[in-house]
């Protein structure tokens, strides 16, 4: 059984699709839009993990 429905990580909203992740020290995490995975980044700057895939130029 895959019936596990998990909740966004920053609000608890139910999340329907699995576009919006993010890699950290702790395991995948998991948001229900961009929005909430943005703030999520910005709280735990020090959580998450670099992604290879998604290796864009960063502004210094
Ligand atoms: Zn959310």
């Amino acid at each position: 059984m895959t019936d596990i429905k998990k909740g966004c990580d920053l609000c608890g909203l139910p999340v329907e699709v699995f576009a919006f992740t993010l890699k950290t020290k702790e395991g995948e995490k998991l948001f229900c839009c961009e929005g909430c995975k943005g703030i999520f980044q910005l709280l735990n700057e020090d959580e998450i993990l670099s992604d290879p895939e998604q290796d864009q130029p960063s502004k210094k």
